[in-house]
């Protein structure tokens, strides 16, 4: 009742609604208050309580937004922030972050699988499946993906062998058959990441690996921001993962975990970026406003950005296999 109290001091627009949920990871009840989120990236209206388990410690919305809601937070506003777009004399710049962010994929992937014309690759919130593109141009692999929205709009969309919908409920993907599947910011969205897991269990291969990257919590760039990480980003976030928790859920599904990595493919800078914006300004990133001190920061900051994967400073990767 602790929580339910501090929830009615939030302030939501009478249409929201909420439900209750108990722990991801252990099943339990009892939590505690850790944060109150907002929707910083596009500045949309409401408040959302993050808590910590009582009984093992992970973080998660409580109570979190219904699930028939949450659709209307994933609109094109949010979407903008992945898509190509026209960015007048910066547009070569921002193309070329976009394909970057997709061969950085592909660089930490190849440090722990081979693919070749035979391998058969899963990604999990696809998206646009740009990722996916660059696999299939670079090793000629055969490529599937995941999404709850699908654009058939988006150039050689028809390349993918693509599922619409919850991705623990496909039913025409083969058990034992994927040599890796991904999941690059995709877990801390779920609201059944078990059973997410479980069934990336289901469909790796004996000597397949999974990969997965998601925020962390217990990393620098959530000591700096605190409610204002970007990595909150509620309330799409359902669960904030420190390193501890990832590694447990993932073993609880039936996994080994390989590698752990404190760092993932998606650039730490724009967390400290986007994570000083909004304590500076509030919430609603402006993308057409900040693309140009974006980048201008991001030069400045270079030399410290290199040794990014030893300082822990926003992200988390995983490297699964079958126990
Ligand atoms: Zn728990």
């Amino acid at each position: 009742m602790k929580t339910l109290n501090n929830f009615k001091k939030l302030n939501n627009p009478p249409a929201y609604k909420f439900e209750e949920v108990s722990c991801y990871l252990c099943g339990e009840s009892e939590n505690e208050f850790l944060l109150k989120g907002e929707e910083d990236l596009t500045g949309k209206e409401g408040e959302f309580q993050y808590v910590t388990c009582n009984s093992c410690g992970l973080a998660y919305q409580y109570p979190r937004i219904h699930v028939d809601q949450i659709k209307d937070f994933y609109d094109s506003e949010y979407i903008a922030h992945r898509k190509k777009k026209d960015w007048g004399i910066l547009t070569p710049l921002y193309e070329r972050a976009m394909s970057k962010h997709d061969r950085d994929k592909d660089k930490l992937i190849s440090d722990f699988v081979n693919l070749n014309s035979d391998s058969k690759v899963l990604d999990v919130g696809c998206a646009v499946g740009t990722f996916l593109l660059h696999l299939k141009d670079k090793y000629n692999c055969k490529i599937s993906g995941v999404d709850f929205k699908e654009d058939l709009s988006f150039p050689r969309f028809n390349e993918i062998d693509f599922h619409c919908g919850l991705f623990y409920d496909q039913k025409d993907l083969k058990a034992n058959s994927f040599d890796l599947i991904t999941m690059w910011h995709f877990l801390e969205h779920c609201y059944n990441p078990e059973k997410s897991l479980k069934k990336a269990h289901e469909l790796v291969s004996e000597d397949g690996r999974v990969i997965i990257e998601v925020p962390r919590l217990d990393s620098k760039s959530y000591k700096i921001f605190k409610n204002k990480w970007p990595g909150v980003q509620a309330p799409q976030h359902t669960v904030l993962f420190d390193k501890k928790r990832f590694i447990k859920m993932s073993e609880q599904a039936g996994f080994e975990v390989e590698h752990y990595l404190p760092y993932g493919a998606f650039p730490a800078y724009f967390y400290l970026f986007a994570g000083s914006y909004f304590k500076l300004f509030g919430k609603g990133l402006n993308l057409d406003k900040i693309i140009f001190p974006y980048f201008l920061g991001q030069a400045l900051l270079f030399p410290f950005l290199l040794f990014e994967k030893k300082l822990n400073l926003a992200m988390q990767t995983i490297v699964l296999r079958k126990k």
